[in-house]
């Protein structure tokens, strides 16, 4: 039996967030994750000046592909907008494997199965045991499966699905592009440069809207690409097959279920359902909530996850996008 103080099932931002902050705090903690790192993670690697605040780390600190965007390309129903900003592309396969060797805590490769808790903490899978368990898995997390589930279940209404690729491209436009609401979607489409010949393109909606409307995300994807094509953003359509993911935005009530009743176990980033209601950011809130967990463990005190539901300054905008997303 492996023992640590503190358990973090999942090793990607939220996870490696919170690792970080308890090994700063003199805590004893390990990481657990089902991935081989560096791992590839579904993700347009976009990140705001917040995530590095919250990190405490500037650009020139980090070791690996990073590209700034002074300016945001956006479209809204066929209306184009500029918007002055500061924002960042990295890419997931390097950060995260980056984040886990910056924490200095031990990961280990282990997919967690089952999770049962008693007066004294949680053992895992009957190889593992723990005072305080975090749950980073992502949206299939098993500390959520387990520990939360039945008292927590997620909102299907605030659930996304997306189409995604990230493949090396000489990209010849260094801009970042966002398509809203295009051709009927509940959702927005990208095309994300990365640093040094990778580029980023996908699509996301809002599945129960999808559904609703016999729609499917495939269709959008087409779209992008037929897009892509048509504004010389590509020259050719890439031969890489692209993958889906789902994860939860934020909800009112995701801040009363981060932690559960029996005290002990946390919940963070998408095991919880944080990602941000207008731009559907899931990096800051999964970092943040992680930090958050590991000052309530360190500091003894309740964990009620402090997030904003939305990324854009401008309220206005931010909460319309939200509004038309779900
Ligand atoms: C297509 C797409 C594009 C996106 N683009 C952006 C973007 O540009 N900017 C942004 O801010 N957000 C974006 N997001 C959202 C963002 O990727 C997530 O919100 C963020 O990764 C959440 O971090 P996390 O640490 O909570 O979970 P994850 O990054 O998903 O990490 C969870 C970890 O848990 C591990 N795990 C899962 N199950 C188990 C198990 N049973 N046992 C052990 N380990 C397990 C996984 O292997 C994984 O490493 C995007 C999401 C998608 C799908």
């Amino acid at each position: 039996m492996i023992n640590a103080e503190t358990i973090i099932v999942g090793s990607g931002p939220a996870g490696a967030a919170a690792a970080w902050e308890l090994k700063r705090q003199g805590r004893e903690c390990l990481l657990l994750d089902r991935e081989s790192f560096p791992r590839e993670k579904l993700c347009a690697g976009w990140i705001t000046p917040e995530v590095l605040a919250d990190l405490e780390f500037a650009p020139e600190d980090y070791p690996h592909r990073f590209l700034t965007f002074d300016e945001l390309h956006v479209c809204v129903k066929g209306l184009p907008v500029s918007m002055a900003t500061r924002q960042h592309s990295v890419r997931r396969y390097e950060f995260d494997q980056w984040l886990v060797a910056r924490s200095g805590v031990p990961l280990y490769e282990h997919t967690v199965r089952s999770v049962v808790g008693d007066a004294e903490g949680y053992t895992i899978d009957g190889a593992f045991q723990c005072r305080y368990i975090i749950g980073a898995g992502g949206t299939r997390c098993p500390v959520y499966r387990e520990l939360f589930r039945p008292g927590a279940p997620r909102s299907k209404p605030l659930q996304t699905v997306t189409m995604e690729l990230e493949y090396p491209c000489q990209w010849s436009d260094p801009r970042c592009h966002l398509w809203f609401f295009d051709k009927g979607l509940r959702g927005y489409s990208w095309y994300v440069p990365k640093a040094d010949g990778y580029l980023n393109i996908g699509v996301g909606g809002m599945a129960e809207r999808l559904a609703r409307n016999d729609d499917h995300i495939r269709r959008h994807w087409q779209n992008l690409l037929e897009r892509l094509l048509r504004a010389g953003l590509l020259s050719q359509v890439p031969s890489q097959t692209p993958h889906g993911y789902s994860y939860y935005l934020w909800s009112e009530g995701a801040s009363n279920v981060g932690q559960a009743n029996n005290a002990g176990a946390y919940l963070v980033g998408d095991a919880l359902g944080l990602a941000s209601r207008d731009m559907c950011e899931g990096i800051g809130p999964a970092v943040r909530s992680g930090l958050q967990a590991a000052r309530a463990i360190a500091g003894d005190h309740p964990y009620r996850p402090d997030i904003r539901p939305h990324t854009l300054s401008s309220r206005w905008l931010g909460s319309t996008l939200a509004r038309f997303l779900a």
